[in-house]
């Protein structure tokens, strides 16, 4: 079999998985990551130290892979937009277009009958009070773009909560102020769709997030069947709309009667997906290699319980104890240096 070669915008940890399950299956990889010595680069075929728009750096990207994907949501659309005209390029770059903007990111999963949190744009001061007032006097005010780990955001628990001085603090660049959600959990589905159409779900996790970034995804999560099922039928529903190929990461709030509001979508391999690596035959890495290659899709079905956990900056520190334990499968991301919030590697204990 002729080997193809997957062209991966983004060096960081998703796209060294994504390297290693392309190698399991033949393929060569080809990541495309300004910063050399990046956790990817250790791990794949070749490497094109260049930023991510840059003109010859995608140039040689789509000269050299039969397929090109990406690992982060931030890619420049007119970068990706640029590489479709030359190579497929899997997810979609309309889907990077909707994760990329918190409120384009709402109104497209409203427009596809699916409930988030109530919102307005801020684009000044007089509109942060105007919308506060509006969600009386509560809410989450968020950058629209590049925000993540729970970065770029202010929370108002009560009208006690002065917003003076709420816009230019987040750097006075365009925000959306979020209707607070009072969940009684957090889950996310991972799921993939194939070039055919052919959609595969994960198991939805409940997702623990400590200081703003995850912690654990626990299998299964105390849902219903029925929330399950409305979880995957969102997803469904998401990934038709964007005529999407690969796999998607959806989370949601889940309320006390059972229902959810989605909150976002990563479109790409996600870190409420790491579990699927020890509890499934076929982890979402593959299953993304899978897809954007035009292959079948592997079974979703999980065969363990699981609890899957980060380890942030020096709770690496434990993995020579969680070597130590049964049924913990120990994933290091290659980085030398830890610094406190930056993600190390991930745990998977079976249960
Ligand atoms: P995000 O960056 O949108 O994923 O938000 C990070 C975390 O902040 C979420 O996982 C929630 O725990 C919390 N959060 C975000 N948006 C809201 C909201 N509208 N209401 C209540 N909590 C929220």
């Amino acid at each position: 079999m002729m080997s193809q070669t997957i062209g991966i915008i983004g060096g960081g940890q998703l796209g060294r998985m994504l390297a290693i399950a392309a190698s399991r299956l033949n393929f060569h990889t080809v990541i495309l990551e300004p910063l050399d010595d990046c956790p990817a680069a250790q791990l794949t075929n070749h490497q094109i130290v260049k930023a991510y728009d840059d003109p010859t750096g995608l140039a040689e990207l789509a000269g050299l892979c039969d397929f090109v994907t990406y690992e982060f949501e931030n890619v420049p659309v007119a970068a990706a937009e640029r590489l479709a005209k030359d190579v497929p390029v899997y997810p979609p770059p309309k889907a990077l277009e909707v994760a990329q903007d918190r409120l384009i990111e709402k109104q497209f999963i409203n427009g596809c009958g699916i409930e988030t949190a109530r919102f307005h744009a801020v684009d000044s001061q007089a509109d942060l009070e105007s919308a506060l007032q509006d969600f009386g006097g509560k809410g989450v005010l968020k950058t629209r773009r590049l925000g993540y780990d729970g970065k770029g955001q202010r929370i108002y628990r009560s009208p006690a909560d002065n917003p003076r001085s709420g816009y230019d603090a987040l750097g006075g660049v365009p925000l959306i102020l979020e209707s607070f959600v009072d969940f009684e959990r957090e889950i996310s589905i991972i799921a993939a769709r194939s070039v055919d159409g052919t959609v595969a779900c994960y198991d939805p996790a409940e997702n623990v997030h400590r200081n703003g970034i995850l912690h654990t995804s626990t299998l299964p999560a105390r849902i219903s069947d029925e929330t399950a099922e409305a979880a995957r039928e969102a997803a469904e529903k998401i990934l038709a709309a964007l005529n999407y190929v690969g796999v998607i990461g959806i989370e949601f709030f889940v309320l006390a009667d059972g229902s959810l509001i989605a909150n976002e979508i990563a479109p790409r391999v996600h870190n409420s997906g790491h579990w699927t690596e020890a509890a499934c035959v076929i982890s979402q890495f593959e299953q993304h290699i899978r897809a954007i290659a035009g292959l079948p899709l592997g079974d979703p079905a999980r065969h363990s319980d699981c609890v899957m956990q980060n380890l942030i900056g020096d709770d690496v520190l434990d993995v020579p104890d969680w070597l130590r334990r049964p049924n913990v499968l120990v994933h290091l991301y290659g980085k030398t240096e830890s610094r406190p919030g930056r993600k190390m590697g991930h745990i998977t204990q079976l249960l």
